[in-house]
């Protein structure tokens, strides 16, 4: 070994470490799923720079991964012939953490051990989690592309501080070799091993090997007991027909493109002739990531072209407000070389985000259906990403509208499980509008003076309190052909809702209030505009209301707070 250098990992590491090993001690077995999924990415990695640098791949053989153990000296080394790093790239990568989220992660800790390594599970461990059933951990990697003297070995044990040094190294790839902790010593068995792997990776493209067992050393292969043998199926799940998917493989391989511990709440995988061939497997997740309001975070769909990876970051092909949405697409039509540029400007990629846009919308249509419990669930992470939607996707309001949940007066529970279907099958004869009403909560839209006379009227109104709600509903103007009005806006006219008596005596109401109204207009005077008699009260003396055309009271303190 030569320059070998000792350095400190960044603070965020140390802390990440210390609560992983603390909370994660019951799910140790993660860090072969995670390690296995490195490698996957490695390779993956290295046939797509290839495909520009063919010399890249040094005629290597096929892409492996090796899983080996060493009972006797406690070890467990997982062998990859992908992309490797360079000596730069190992002090970035295994020294540092440069995900978005990870200050509000670390905030966000209880020190509750169940919690927490949700927590943790959901913003996707990796490297550093081979610490949980380790004490020292050694990384021998080489660059595809560098020469042989250009090997690095990488080692610590987890508790601040790291060695590199420059190595020789015969094959590009990575070698990361698990000095087990006393205690973790059952990982150092093939067959623990092979369990894990089973249940993890069967979905991994590439193969994974284990040293042929000592049962086949019977048999007449003359390699037995010292060759290796494939222990996964190594086809890229999404190639594989429907019918020969299980749930729990679709599940595993969530948990691998998503990095998330949890199962998905729902998914469509399909396959595409004719015009353009494509295959998609899209997964509605079960919870919001941390970055599912970062702008640069990574959003996007693992893209593919005929089956070699090209980037797990591909957001072309679904629009922003279903950017919680994760999945594969493998396409036949685009080129290898495809690039940032083509997919902005491809009619191929449009098309497919019309048609990838739909079957989300279709798939959550459907969970609402199926599993009110489960879409109630949907709708609690990701309720106010899809309200972004009728402003972008002009196309697919309506559809997008019957995914909305809104909390009403027809239940006092506050819970947004109200849809606009449902509102419409409980509409008053004579109403021909959805009312709504937006503020700052729920309980201060409850008490709300405008609702008296809807009351009085056994008329249902919507209450909306998101954040974004007086924004989304300027995009929203009908539904199933009926408008929205919001009842806390302008003269309320309630159309047929008011019979022609109640007409003529507001009219007689307003005629004999006129001194009055002239008066109060003369106390306020510059405070407001206009001073109206109204007949949405049937208790509060007054109200305040906005102008049909102002900025309503939410929108005011969005702007406020952004300084505008
Ligand atoms: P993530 O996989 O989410 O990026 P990890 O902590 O698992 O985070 O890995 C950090 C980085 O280290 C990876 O992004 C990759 O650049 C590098 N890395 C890890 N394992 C390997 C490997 N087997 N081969 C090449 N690079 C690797
Ligand atoms: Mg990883």
């Amino acid at each position: 070994e030569t320059h070998k250098e000792t350095l400190g990992f960044q603070t965020e590491v140390k802390q990440l470490l210390q609560l992983m090993i603390h909370s994660l001690y019951s799910n140790q077995e993660i860090f072969l799923r995670e390690l296995v999924s490195n490698a996957s990415d490695a390779i993956d990695n290295l046939r797509f720079q290839a495909i520009a640098r063919p010399e890249l791949l040094e005629g290597q053989g096929e892409p492996r991964i090796r899983i080996s153990t060493d009972k006797d000296a406690g070890t467990v080394t997982i062998e990859d012939n992908g992309i490797g790093m360079s000596r730069d790239e190992v002090v970035a990568n295994l020294g540092t953490i440069a995900r978005s989220g990870t200050a509000e992660l670390l905030r966000g800790m209880t020190g509750e051990q169940k919690k927490d390594s949700q927590l943790i599970g959901q913003f996707g461990v990796g490297f550093y989690s081979s610490f949980i059933v380790a004490d020292r951990v050694e990384v021998f990697t080489r660059r595809a592309g560098l020469a042989a003297g250009e090997g690095v070995h990488w080692s610590s044990t987890g508790e601040g501080e790291f060695e590199v040094a420059s190595i020789d190294k015969a094959e590009p790839g990575t070698r990361i070799v698990l000095h087990l902790k006393e205690g973790a010593g059952e990982f150092a068995d093939d067959w623990r091993l092979r369990g894990i792997i089973k249940r993890y990776a069967d979905h991994i493209g590439a193969a994974i090997e284990m040293p042929r067992q000592a049962a086949d050393e019977a048999g007449e292969d003359d390699n037995a007991g010292t060759g290796w043998e494939s222990v996964n199926d190594a086809s890229a799940l999404w190639t594989r027909p429907r019918n020969e998917i299980g749930d729990d493989e679709y599940r595993a391989f969530y948990q691998h493109i998503a990095h998330d511990f949890e199962d998905p709440l729902a998914w469509s995988h399909n396959k595409v002739e004719g015009n353009l061939e494509y295959t998609s497997l899209l997964y509605v997740p079960g919870r919001a990531g941390f970055d599912l309001y970062h702008r640069d975070a990574n959003h996007g769909l693992k893209l593919y072209v005929q089956r070699v990876f090209i980037t797990d970051r591909a957001d072309q092909f679904l629009p922003n407000y279903l950017r919680f949405v994760r999945g594969v697409v493998d396409s036949g039509d685009l080129s290898l070389n495809v690039s940032r540029e083509i997919l902005q400007n491809s009619p191929a990629v449009a098309s497919m985000k019309t048609a990838l846009t739909r079957r989300v919308l279709d798939m959550l249509a459907k969970l609402a259906t199926d599993d009110t419990d489960k879409y109630a669930k949907f709708w609690a992470q990701f309720g106010e990403v899809l309200k972004e939607g009728p402003a972008e996707d002009a196309g697919n309001r309506e559809k997008i509208a019957a995914l909305f949940r809104f909390a009403s007066t027809h239940d006092d529970s506050g819970k947004p499980s109200v849809s606009l279907a449902d509102y419409l099958g409980r509409m008053q004869d004579g109403q021909d509008k959805i009312y709504y009403l937006v503020g700052e909560s729920h309980t201060q839209l409850r008490n709300n003076p405008h609702l008296e006379v809807f009351r009085k009227k056994g008329v249902e109104v919507l209450l909306l309190s998101d954040r974004i709600d007086e924004w989304m509903m300027g995009y929203l103007q009908e539904f199933d052909g009926k408008g929205f009005v919001d009842v806390g806006r302008g003269d309320l006219d309630l159309g047929k809702l008011d019979s022609s008596e109640d007409k003529a005596r507001q009219e007689e109401i307003a005629k004999a209030s006129e001194g009055l109204v002239e008066r109060i207009k003369g106390a306020l005077g510059e405070q407001v505009s206009q001073v109206r008699v109204s007949h949405r009260l049937t208790e509060s003396p007054a109200v305040l209301a906005v102008g049909e055309h102002d900025i309503g009271a939410q929108m005011r303190h969005l702007l406020e707070a952004s300084g505008q």
